[in-house]
């Protein structure tokens, strides 16, 4: 049978199972395996040589019950209506693994920034926020960055809301600029928290990170600001990928070198002539890899050549089910994107609360309280794990899924 790549339907395997562990019966799962509402909008652009685009998007809110619905807006051209609501969905696994007071939501447009001008990705954003106004807020439902978008656009995306609702809203969205409500540590918060899941990986499996060559895949936000963490920590960062095609050395890559010369986009391999392919990325011989860019990398196909003794999942939805179970089976420790990724979440969490609170924290108190939420939840996790005797990534599902089924409980739905 062909491996199953969709990324919606395995959400829901996953689920499935989860629940029936933690001994939830067939109506909870009814309840949770779709989002409860799924808002699709077209939002027409003036273009700046005069003509008109109509670009699709999307706002997805998996489960309010814990408290509004959270989570990133997404710009590609391969967006789909069924890749946001299975997003929507990790969102509320996410939320409840950091136990913070949220459900899952996600948004994307079907959209190419990368052949836009900046004009013209601010009308698109201002049209996305006037589409789906009546549907979001500060105490409904919190957008924020993902995939190719920034604190630019949040910032045009709160104007917009602000504007219609005659009211400064900045809890309305997270990941603003600083000047704006934005938090100190929110844009490097995603890569914070992989690196404090690296760091807890590996000790579990009596790896120095000084002495650790790592394989990262993806130069973006994630990868980009991952690269320099352990680089500075002094790993050896022996391989790193874009788009369009991969870096390897096996002495190390001098990452200052690479982080200058990347576009804002994360495209730095374009530059160099010896390059190598994604396949060959993922066979190096190191000791952690992280896919740090799309869904769908590590499969029934190539999992079994891995030669890292921990992954860490970055990005959403890298490892296909049936390469989770073959690593797990291997003894690679798997740590899963819900739980890896789930530090720009939580620093969103923490701008929302100082928006709502008006006053600020300082930089060294979001770290240590992201520091604080990260270890508690990968510890929940693996030992979730170990006493269940289930791999990472249900583990995960399991701890993320209980407050969404609690208070969904509790709220009499089901
Ligand atoms: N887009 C990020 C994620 O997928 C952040 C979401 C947020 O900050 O609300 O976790």
């Amino acid at each position: 049978m062909a491996e199953n790549l969709n990324l919606f339907t395995s959400t829901q395997e996953v689920i499935k199972d989860g629940l029936n562990k933690l001994g939830f019966g067939e109506e909870m799962y009814e309840l949770l395996k779709e989002p409860m509402r799924m808002l699709t909008v077209r939002i027409p652009v003036r273009m700046d040589d005069g003509s008109v685009n109509v670009y699709t998007g999307f706002r997805a809110q998996h489960n309010d019950s814990v408290g509004p619905t959270k989570g990133g807006v997404r710009y590609h051209p391969e967006v789909t209506e069924e890749e946001v609501k299975a997003m929507s969905m990790w969102m509320s696994i996410k939320c409840g693994i950091v136990n913070l007071p949220y459900g899952g939501g996600k948004g994307g447009i079907i959209c190419d920034p990368r052949t836009m001008s900046m004009g013209e990705i601010e009308r698109l954003s201002r049209g996305y926020v006037r589409a789906i106004s009546q549907f979001v807020g500060p105490t409904k439902d919190i957008p924020a960055p993902d995939v190719y978008t920034n604190s630019q656009i949040m910032a045009w995306m709160m104007d917009e809301y602000s504007r219609i609702r005659e009211n400064d809203s900045p809890g309305f969205i997270t990941g603003k600029p600083i000047v704006l409500g934005g938090s100190q540590g929110r844009e490097k918060a995603t890569a914070q928290g992989v690196t404090i899941c690296i760091e807890e990986a590996a000790k579990k499996r009596g790896l120095n990170l000084k002495d650790a060559r790592i394989v990262i895949q993806g130069f973006g936000n994630a990868g980009s600001f991952l690269s320099k963490f352990l680089y500075d920590a002094g790993a050896k960062i022996v391989g790193i990928s874009d788009a369009y095609g991969a870096l390897h050395d096996p002495d190390g890559l001098d990452i200052d070198y690479l982080l200058d010369r990347r576009d804002s986009f994360g495209t730095v391999t374009t530059l160099f002539e010896n390059t190598i392919t994604n396949k060959e990325l993922f066979e190096l011989d190191c000791d952690i890899i992280v896919p740090a860019a799309v869904s769908n990398q590590i499969t029934a196909e190539n999992a079994p050549n891995i030669k890292a003794s921990i992954v860490v999942e970055a990005a959403n939805g890298p490892t296909t089910e049936e390469a989770t179970k073959i690593l797990t089976d291997r003894n690679i420790l798997l740590v899963p994107d819900v739980l890896a990724s789930a530090g720009g979440v939580t620093v969103s969490y923490f701008e929302w609360v100082q928006n709502n609170q008006g006053y600020y924290w300082s930089e060294e108190e979001i770290n240590e309280k992201l520091q604080e939420k990260l270890v508690t939840a990968f510890e929940n996790v693996y030992r979730t794990a170990e006493s269940r005797r289930v791999n990472m990534r249900l583990a995960a599902y399991m701890v993320g899924m209980r407050n969404v089924a609690e208070a969904s409980r509790f709220r009499g739905w089901v």
